[in-house]
């Protein structure tokens, strides 16, 4: 463009030769080339240069280098170009100095600039190639920033991704890796709702129009699924990105995980809002709370609760919830205890003792309370005051088996404890008795003074009926003016029929009711329970009873049965008698002689006991010793006995050998026994050695330690002691060894049964001969009635015997014995 410069230079002379080729070639270059020469004067531009600086054609030509350059720039300028005409040297200029350029309207630019040159000395032409830095620099200054941010999100702690308009994803950083579970690889392409949890496209659909608008998301909190499924929350930026233009192109989101915050967050939330309901709840109730440790010492307890037992504050600092339980109730509470600590809960009834010492019944509910951690933590009690509740429920239970005037028992009851008794003396071979009391004559005292005293009268009867009765006896009331009463372990009718007696006698006492003065009688019905007695039978057969004694006369009491009650009546007769007759010494002894085998001579004699009765003449042992022994009765009889034995050695000193008394098993367990006989024999002077006590083996196998004792000391005196009934018992050899027994007679069912042909009894009687005196004891043979009998027993080695063949008991004892030739000898 030289040549339309115009203004030909000494540089153009130079050039001269090649201008056309030097013009082309300017002009083809891509950059702004300009010549200047030594002085800094341009001498030739080409069009490129006029188009970057804003200048018109020509206009550059002859002006100074330095038009090009920044003001602020142009001193440093000058220097460089001196320097460079000084010592021309083609280099490159520009990053190094960010040369900028001035354009034409005063703006600046950034350029490159390389410089060559030709010519020298003042020939000295600077050729400058210009280049326009602008676009390069600032695809440069993105480029590094792209590579700053690049490695921001590499290194970034936050997921990182980013995303095509349509939601698919185009960049995903290692945080997002770990975030989300998937490696870029796996979602580079794939849509980002892949992250987005079924049922929350639409929060998701939301946030991509808002992106569209070019809006940001900003710290959403929003649910994700991560690969392996997990779902979790996470804090979400995102950002539209947007072209130069403002297009949005994609997006950015940045993602923190903050679930186990949240968590947290909403476990403190939920955990002081339970601490809270807890607290409210525990305040408010109505029932009684108590948290305790596991050890039971309390740690909280509600008003209620305090209330309910009226302890303090400080009492329950120092105790545990066992402290407040009432003691019979307590290793219930503690079993209970163990099965709550495994984790099972548990209702109860139980009792707490309240502070001023009264009980109260609670509903006590008791659950194991465990930590987060599922550990047990504490227990929390719960009771709930239902004292009310337990009364109206024991009232109740009172009520069904309780008749209200007296308070006794009534029908129903006495029906289900009859069927029991009824069982257990099955089971102890004994009977239960049933007795129906009822009133006498009760309608007039109630027509005559009204029902208030009609009832007064049955509740003192009741009393009466309460206080007659042994332990264990029931008493009931049926209704009206009847009461039933059940005696158990009966093993004598007698003893039922003794205890009616007792009763009427209790309920037969002056009675003062309004004023008036009443005697109540009753007339009772007995029944005795057999082996197969049902419960309603007997008391059918009890009321039947009634019916009689009433028909009877009133005032008396009457056996269902006639022969028991004649049997009663009997025994009841004789006991009475018995009294009558020990008063007046209607009791005579007897004496049976005891011989030997060989030669029948009288070695001593039986002392047996009569009773000589004033209507029935003499009566036996077996007329009246069970209602002696049962009454105890015979004791005295004894004491009789052995008093007229004793007179009788007395006066007949020269009677051959002792005279053997029968004791049974009630005298020898009476206290006063021993005294008795040692005093006996004493005031007359008798010695022990005439004596004989004979007890029979059944007696001694029951005797305790006294009665063994009191034999053990006759026997130091010298009385001999016999076991009577020989054979009749099951352990004769241990009692031969155990008591001090001088001798034993064979019991007469044994000589009864002997025959001349070999037999069991003969067999017996052999062989108890040979250990009775292999042991060196007497042996007497009882109820000799034969002298078959009596060779038998002399032929087994029997010594001595006793029966009706050698002397029939008499009143007076016998020195001698005529037998003449009924002894076989
Ligand atoms: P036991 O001690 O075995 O007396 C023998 C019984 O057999 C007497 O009956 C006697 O009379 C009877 N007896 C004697 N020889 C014969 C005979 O050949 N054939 C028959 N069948 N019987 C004979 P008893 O006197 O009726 O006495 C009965 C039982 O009463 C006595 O049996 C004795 O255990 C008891 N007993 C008698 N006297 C007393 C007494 O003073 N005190 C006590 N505690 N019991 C007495
Ligand atoms: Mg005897
Ligand atoms: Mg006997």
């Amino acid at each position: 463009m030289l040549s339309k410069s115009g203004k030909p230079t000494s540089a153009g002379a130079a050039l001269g030769q090649h201008q056309a080729d030097f013009e082309g070639l300017l002009e083809a270059a891509p950059d702004a080339m300009v010549g200047v020469d030594r002085a800094g004067v341009i001498r030739f531009v080409n069009r490129q240069t006029e188009t970057l600086f804003g200048y018109g054609p020509g206009a550059l030509i002859g002006r100074l280098i330095e038009t090009l350059v920044p003001e602020s720039f142009r001193t440093i300028h000058q220097g460089l170009r001196e320097r460079y005409a000084a010592a021309p040297k083609t280099r490159a200029l520009g990053y190094e100095l960010e040369l900028r350029g001035r354009r034409w309207d005063g703006s600046e630019f950034p350029v490159d600039i390389s410089l060559s040159h030709t010519g020298a000395g003042d020939d000295l032409l600077v050729i400058a190639a210009v280049r326009d830095m602008t676009a390069r620099n600032e695809a440069e200054a993105s480029r590094r920033q792209s590579d700053r941010m690049s490695a921001v999100i590499e290194f970034s702690g936050e997921a990182i991704i980013s995303t095509a308009p349509d939601g698919s994803i185009t960049s995903w950083n290692p945080a997002a890796e770990r975030l989300y579970g998937y490696t870029r690889q796996e979602v580079i392409g794939k849509p980002v709702s892949l992250l987005v949890p079924e049922g929350l496209a639409d929060e998701s659909a939301a946030i991509q129009t808002k992106l569209l608008a070019g809006r940001h998301v900003e710290s959403l909190e929003a649910v994700r699924v991560r690969k392996d499924g997990k779902v979790i929350t996470v804090l979400l930026t995102v950002s539209p990105i947007c072209d130069k233009d403002g297009a949005v192109v994609g997006a950015s989101a940045v993602a923190r995980d903050v679930t186990e915050e949240k968590q947290a967050a909403q476990n403190a939330r939920s955990l002081a809002e339970a601490e809270d309901l807890v607290r409210t709840m525990m305040a408010s109730a109505a029932i009684g709370i108590a948290l305790a440790d596991l050890d039971g010492r309390f740690r909280v307890v509600n008003q209620s609760l305090r209330d309910l037992v009226g302890y303090h504050e400080a009492w329950f600092k120092a105790h545990r919830v066992r402290d407040m339980v009432h003691p019979d109730d307590l290793d219930d509470v503690l079993r209970r205890r163990t099965r709550v600590l495994a984790g099972s809960s548990d209702t109860a009834k139980v009792r707490l003792v309240r502070a001023d010492g009264t009980t109260v019944w609670v509903r006590r509910v008791s659950v194991l309370i465990r930590d987060v951690d599922g550990e047990p933590n504490l227990l929390m009690v719960q009771v709930e005051d239902i004292t009310a509740e337990h009364e109206a429920h024991e009232a109740l239970a009172f009520q069904a088996i309780h008749d209200p005037l007296t308070g006794l028992h009534n029908r129903a009851w006495i029906l289900d404890i009859l069927a029991a008794d009824l069982r257990a003396a099955k089971r102890a071979g004994t009977a239960v008795g049933t007795m129906f009391v009822d009133l006498d004559n009760f309608k007039i005292v109630n027509d005559s003074l009204g029902h208030a005293a009609g009832d007064e009268v049955i509740a003192t009867v009741a009393e009466r009926i309460v206080a007659a009765l042994r332990p264990g006896d029931r008493v009931g009331r049926f209704g009206g003016d009847s009461f039933v009463i059940v005696v158990q372990d009966v093993r004598d009718v007698l003893d039922v029929e003794r205890f009616a007696e007792r009763v009427s006698a209790a309920i037969g006492v002056d009675l003062q009711v309004h004023g008036h003065r009443i005697v109540p009688t009753a007339s009772i019905g007995i029944a005795v329970s057999s082996s197969t007695s049902m419960p309603e039978g007997l008391l059918r057969d009890t009321d039947s009873a009634l019916h009689r004694a009433k028909a009877a006369g009133r005032g008396r009491w009457q056996f269902f049965d006639d022969a028991m009650h004649a049997k009663a009546v009997a025994r009841l007769t004789v006991e009475d008698q018995l009294r009558d007759a020990i008063t007046a010494g209607e009791f005579v002894v007897v004496y049976q002689p005891i011989v030997t085998l060989a030669e029948a001579t009288v070695v001593g004699h039986e002392a047996l006991v009569r009773w000589a009765h004033p209507t029935r003449g003499l009566l036996s042992p077996a007329d009246f010793l069970d209602v002696a022994e049962d009454s105890g009765l015979i004791t005295p009889i004894g004491a009789q006995v052995l008093d007229h034995v004793a007179a009788m050695l007395a006066e007949c000193p020269d009677l051959p050998g002792p005279i053997s008394v029968n004791v049974s098993a009630v005298q020898l367990a009476a206290p006063d026994w021993l005294g008795g006989v040692t005093d006996t024999l004493a005031r007359h002077g008798v010695d022990p050695s005439r004596i004989v006590i004979e007890v029979t083996e059944t007696a001694a196998l029951s005797l305790t330690g006294p009665a063994l004792n009191a034999l053990t000391t006759l026997s130091g005196l010298g009385v001999g002691i016999h076991l009577d009934d020989f054979g009749t018992g099951y352990s004769s050899i241990s009692v031969l060894r155990d008591l001090p027994v001088t001798g034993v007679k064979l019991d007469l069912r044994f000589v009864r049964d002997l025959t001349t042909r070999p037999s069991q009894a003969n067999a017996l009687a052999h062989g108890l001969a040979g250990l009775v005196n292999g042991m060196n004891l007497t042996g007497i043979a009882e109820g000799i009635e034969t002298a078959t009998q009596a060779n038998i027993l002399r032929a087994q080695g029997w010594r001595l015997g006793q029966g009706y063949f050698f002397g029939r008991p008499a009143a007076i004892p016998v020195t001698d014995l005529f037998t003449g030739d009924v002894m076989d000898a």
